[in-house]
């Protein structure tokens, strides 16, 4: 028996790092889950099949959720692959070098919209789309994967910051109104993980000269964050154990 069995999850970039962590750790607990990825295919493909090795239910949708219409055809599809979802985890996101131009004085209104259109309107889209079937189910969890930028406001990334906390402000908003209907809404705050998205950060600022693992030594608890960190704490949330908790942002960054 595992803490999440039976329950259907819809994971957003669960092709890699964190997103890979947080699908494969909803499944081990016993939960079904549509993997949603945006171009790299093999990476999901390798992720669905360690699901099914665990006797789960896999599915796999390419979409680019940071385009409205594309956000909803994944909400769409993940609902009739899967019969209904109750948990949804708002993880795919870009960060604010990933367009080249991360501070306020150089980045245009069209990065900008970019990481808003990934981190913010996403989640809000995927919300809309799915939130409502949600409320048939017993429980339902929403878990917003942010980070620790949308409370340091740290220098290079502006527009990444901005984008989370702005998501931050849709699952504050939504844990108060959805309440009534069992769905639970949390955050979950990362520092910094070894993932791809934080080796090619901390490469375009020029902090390391080969890898990301440079930094651990600067890092709390002497190691980076992994991104099997943050898959514990959304395992968690959604779990009979935390169903007393909503509304909450957990920061998972070692300090
Ligand atoms: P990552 O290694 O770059 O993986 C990103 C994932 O998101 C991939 O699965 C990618 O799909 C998917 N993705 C990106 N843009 C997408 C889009 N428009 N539509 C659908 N899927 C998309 O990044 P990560 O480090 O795991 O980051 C995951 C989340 O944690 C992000 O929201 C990030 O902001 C947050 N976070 C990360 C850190 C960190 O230090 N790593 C710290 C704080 C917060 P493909 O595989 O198809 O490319």
């Amino acid at each position: 028996m595992g803490e999440l069995d039976g329950r259907k999850a819809l994971v957003t970039g669960g092709s890699r790092g964190i997103g890979r962590a947080i699908v494969y750790r909803l499944a081990s607990e016993g939960a079904d889950v549509v993997i949603n990825y945006h171009s790299n295919q093999k990476a999901a493909e390798e992720i669905a099949s360690e699901v099914i090795k665990l006797g789960r239910k896999a599915e796999i949708i390419m979409a680019d959720v940071s385009d409205q219409s594309e956000a909803e055809r994944l909400a769409t599809e993940s609902i009739a692959a899967l019969g209904n979802i109750d948990i949804l985890v708002n993880n795919a996101g870009i960060g604010a070098t990933a367009v080249g131009r991360p501070n306020v004085a150089t980045a245009t209104p069209d990065d900008f919209y970019r990481l808003m259109a990934a981190h913010a309107f996403a989640s809000h889209d995927l919300c809309r789309m799915i939130v409502p079937q949600m409320r048939e189910s017993t429980r339902g969890d929403v878990v917003m994967i942010s980070s620790i930028a949308a409370q340091s406001f740290g220098p290079t990334g502006g527009t990444y910051s901005a984008a989370k906390a702005a998501m931050e402000a849709v699952a504050y908003t939504l844990a108060k109104e959805e309440r009534a209907n069992n769905i639970h809404v949390n955050i979950v705050a990362p520092g910094l993980i070894e993932t791809d998205m934080a080796e090619d950060m901390v490469k375009f600022l020029g902090r390391v000269k080969d890898s990301i693992n440079e930094l651990a030594n600067e890092s709390p608890f002497g190691r980076l964050g992994y991104p099997e960190d943050i898959a514990g704490s959304v395992a968690f949330l959604c779990s009979e154990r935390a169903s007393y908790i909503t509304n909450q942002r957990i920061t998972v960054a070692g300090s």
